[in-house]
């Protein structure tokens, strides 16, 4: 019998029951599907602990990058500091544009490299130069003419930094040191002629007032003559006929010196500037608007007679001292011509 579905429920009051079809399992698919998922959870898992433990053992060179991004962005912040300071510094003492000579001495050179550290790997020469080069920028940017022995690593005879000096007119000298001694002395030493010049001594005075201001690890005070011998004086405060004065700005045999030059560089530069600029007020070389007030090169009158009567005397230096190859003189114990 064939009826319709309308058929059966019209004489069985239902609807007719339907063999349910048979659904066809498709084994191979789900087997496969699950394998898929498998393999796809295993990977997720596996890059997560991959990231993890990627983060996890990177963690110190995270801190390491940090911290290099860290010093490369203290770095950048230094070098714009340092290149607004090239354009924005305001010195807070000033003469008029070109008034004044001031010759700046960075000590030794080259071959001759002056004192080292206790490693023997730093060099006084180096580090003079670095002082030397940041003085004569803070000089300039004062209104000060700059006259420099040397702006190189070179070799410049005693007598020709002298010659130098003199030559230009300069009006002030300064000759910019590190110092060395095998024992428990640190801080900054000054040395102006024996005959106690006043501008000399003022000169020096100034400086050290300043440097001091900044921070020293001692203030070992102004000081006459030559290390070890007051008799005689350093070359360079003999054969200058301005008031000059050589700084020893600190020892590098001692650690924390080193570290307060090298954190105060440009600090010490400014100081030093600014305590050379001020001994030209305090003399009168300049008026209080900062023009020249004297015609002629300032000369150090005391310690011109002073060398006179020296090279009458032919002083010899405590200490031991040898010829160089140049005839100069120097002290082998201090590694510090005169
Ligand atoms: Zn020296």
């Amino acid at each position: 019998m064939n009826m319709t579905d309308e058929e059966f429920e019209r004489i069985y009051g239902r609807k007719p029951y339907k063999k349910q079809k048979k659904v066809k399992i498709y084994w191979g698919r789900i087997i496969a599907a699950a394998v898929i998922l498998i393999l796809v959870i295993y990977l997720i898992v596996k890059a997560i602990t991959g990231v993890y433990s990627l983060i996890k053992g990177d963690k110190n060179d995270t801190s390491d990058s940090k911290a290099k991004t860290a010093s490369a962005a203290a770095a950048g912040t230094k070098a714009k500091k340092n290149k607004e300071d090239v354009s924005e510094y305001e010195p807070t003492i000033t003469v008029a544009e070109g008034s004044i000579t001031v010759c700046i001495d960075a000590g030794h050179g080259d071959y001759d490299g002056g004192t080292t550290d206790s490693t023997g790997t730093r060099f006084e020469k180096t580090d003079n130069l670095k002082i030397a080069l940041e003085v004569q920028k803070k000089l300039e940017a004062m209104g000060v003419n700059v006259v420099m022995t040397r702006d190189d690593d070179t070799f410049v005879d005693l007598g020709d930094r002298c010659e130098i000096a003199n030559d230009a007119k300069a009006d002030l000298f300064v000759s910019l040191h590190r110092n060395s001694y095998d024992g428990d002395i640190s801080g900054v030493e000054i040395w102006v002629n024996n005959a106690e010049p006043e501008y000399d001594t003022m000169l020096g005075q100034n400086i050290m007032d300043k440097l001091a201001s900044v921070g020293i690890s001692d203030n070992r005070g102004v000081q006459y003559g030559y290390v070890g011998n007051p008799g005689v004086n350093y070359y360079i405060n003999a054969d200058t006929v301005m008031p000059s004065c050589l700084v020893e700005l600190g020892f590098l045999t001692v650690e924390e010196d080193n570290r307060l030059f090298d954190e105060h560089l440009e600090d010490y530069g400014r100081a030093i500037a600014e305590g050379i600029v001020k001994t030209a007020y305090d003399i009168g070389l300049v008026d209080s608007d900062g023009n020249r007030a004297i015609s002629e090169q300032l000369l150090s009158a005391e310690k011109h007679i002073n060398r006179a009567e020296d090279d009458s005397q032919e002083p010899t230096p405590a200490g031991s001292f040898e010829t160089d190859t140049d005839g100069e003189v120097y002290n082998t114990q201090e590694n510090e011509y005169y």
